[in-house]
């Protein structure tokens, strides 16, 4: 079968610290006015007081949207987004582009390899560079998805189940059960610098929704990176009266020893849970290593689709899930073909969480939202990831080659 090459790669970036804020889209943080995912959530700078009331004050939105798009010569378009902005923009053009044009639409894994392979010695494994890796490769699979008339679901073997169930994270569960979610998860608000009573006020927040939402809906933290081993350890257990279901993310990526300690401290049965911010694949064998429950990569930021499911084949092994963070289609078409991803994450993006919108609102066009907190796979059921580009948004290409 004769597949066509790839006849150019561009990238275009929309709002950041150089374009318009409050654009949302690939970078979900850069949200107007006053909204739950930037309302005094703990974080590593809630220590200064300064930075304490808003991520934004210190900079969660200043990268914005980076979009990835890649043309084959029978002018079949592909396109993805991640975070990374303008800096992502110039990392794909400058540098990535030379190990995608001119090559089969087909040779994913030979362009990821040479990608991560060619950006070693200044990506750290993560970071600005990984997420524009991912771009390229997430494009790759919707440019081969399109040429091919196929969804990314039946690129990769096919669906283990008819339908993806969903939780909510978002600060209202109640409102999440109403919808049809199986659980919600909130963000801490409190950290180490405000002591124990920083632990009783999120315990009395979980309490407040255990009763709110009844016995069986499961109830999660997220901590943002924001807490040590002690301060995790204490909430964990304040919360367990509670029957917290999982407590996530508690320490920076690069301190896998807390994590053991906290697997090790954690009471009987609560899950300990991590890895957004972990940017590469050899990052998720140390978690799988020390036993994290659940691993939680980003598809947009540990190395695309490519390294998702190597990432998946890891945890199978050892009968870890993995649930990545929430990405919408990039992450749907993937972990429906995954046997161990029971459920999966939706990102509240709505200010109050009272309605469901898209998570990446306005840069996607037909981004399915959970219906009664599910997403059918006939949904998916679309060529490439199944989503257009809304080109009416301001996106500006910064660099060409
Ligand atoms: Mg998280």
């Amino acid at each position: 079968m004769n597949l066509p090459k790839i006849k150019e790669i561009r990238a275009y970036f929309m709002g950041g610290a150089t374009a318009e804020k409050g654009s949302g889209g690939g970078d979900y943080h850069d949200q107007k006015g006053s909204h739950w995912i930037d309302d005094h959530i703990a974080t590593p700078m809630s220590k200064y007081k300064e930075y304490e009331q808003s991520r934004q004050s210190f900079g969660i939105n200043v990268l914005g949207t980076l979009i990835v798009e890649a043309e084959a010569d029978n002018g079949v378009t592909g396109f993805a987004i991640s975070t990374g902005g303008e800096m992502g923009c110039f990392v794909v053009e400058k540098h990535l582009s030379r190990f995608v044009e001119g090559k089969c639409v087909s040779d994913i894994k030979l362009i990821h390899d040479q990608m991560l392979n060619a950006t070693w010695y200044y990506s750290g494994g993560g970071g600005i560079v990984m997420n524009a890796i991912s771009c390229v490769d997430n494009a790759l699979w919707d440019l081969y998805g399109r040429v091919l008339d196929l969804p990314v679901y039946k690129l990769l073997g096919g669906a283990v189940r008819d339908e993806i169930k969903f939780y909510a994270t978002g600060a209202r569960p109640d409102l999440a059960k109403e919808m049809g979610f199986i659980g919600g998860k909130m963000p801490t608000h409190w950290g180490p610098q405000d002591s124990d009573q920083g632990i009783a006020k999120d315990a009395a927040m979980v309490a407040e929704y255990r009763e709110k939402c009844g016995p069986d809906f499961w109830l999660m933290l997220d901590c943002w990176m924001s807490q040590d081993v002690n301060y995790a350890t204490k909430l964990a257990h304040a919360c367990a009266p509670y029957n917290l279901k999982w407590i996530e993310e508690c320490f920076p990526p690069q301190q896998y020893e807390s994590y053991r300690e906290l697997k090790r401290n954690a009471p009987k049965g609560m899950l300990v849970t991590t890895g957004e911010h972990h940017g590469n694949l050899e990052s998720f064998r140390m978690l799988s290593d020390i036993g994290v429950d659940i691993l939680q990569p980003d598809v947009s930021w540990c190395g695309g689709v490519t390294t998702l499911t190597e990432i998946a084949a890891i945890a199978k092994s050892r009968g870890q899930w993995v649930v990545p963070h929430g990405s919408s289609v990039y992450s749907h078409h993937v972990v429906i073909t995954f046997t161990n991803t029971p459920f999966s994450e939706f990102l509240m993006t709505s200010p109050d969480c009272a309605r469901l919108r898209p998570q990446f609102d306005p840069i996607l066009l037909n981004e399915p939202v959970p219906v009664n907190g599910k997403i059918h796979k006939t949904v998916l059921d679309r060529p490439g990831f199944g989503v257009e580009l809304n080109r009416t948004c301001k996106m500006k290409r910064a660099y060409t080659h």
